[in-house]
């Protein structure tokens, strides 16, 4: 595990998908299951009924999964949705994490240098700055 640079601090995902195989919700918005659904070719209540379930919470839908608890769109390594996946996904790790976190993501720290901004919690404007998330 490497040790983060002094300075400002971006997670930079390796695409290792541990955080598409996590057990819990991987929430999806209204706007969400639009995007998601359109992106998919279907007509949303289809993709709701095929594809969603109820989160733990109650308040909302999740994107189901399997029997291991990885995600139903991760297939062959990568996400099938990753231009349309949740905002939860995209997220993780830089605009949220959990205690221990380091010990099941391998994003690694790089430092944000003085020509890159940051827009929704990602790297822009800078170089090698995909952003971050489950499945990237
Ligand atoms: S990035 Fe894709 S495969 Fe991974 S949890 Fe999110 S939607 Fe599922
Ligand atoms: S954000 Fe997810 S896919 Fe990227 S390195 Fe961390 S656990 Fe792996």
């Amino acid at each position: 595990m490497s040790t983060p640079p002094k300075g400002h601090v971006y997670w930079q995902c390796q695409r290792c998908t541990n955080c598409c195989r996590w057990v819990g919700d991987v929430k999806v918005s209204a706007a969400e299951v639009t995007a998601i659904a359109g992106f998919l070719g279907m007509e949303e209540q289809a993709f709701v009924d095929g594809y969603t379930r109820l989160r733990a919470d109650r308040l909302g839908l999740s994107i189901i999964d399997r029997e291991d608890h990885s995600c139903i769109f991760l297939e062959g390594g990568g996400c099938v949705i990753n231009a349309v996946k949740p905002q939860q996904c995209r997220d993780f790790p830089n605009k949220w994490n959990f205690p221990g976190w380091r010990q099941v993501c391998e994003a690694v720290p790089v430092m944000v240098s003085s020509g890159e901004r940051y827009a929704d919690g990602h790297r822009v404007g800078g170089t090698g700055g995909e952003e971050t998330g489950e499945g990237d």
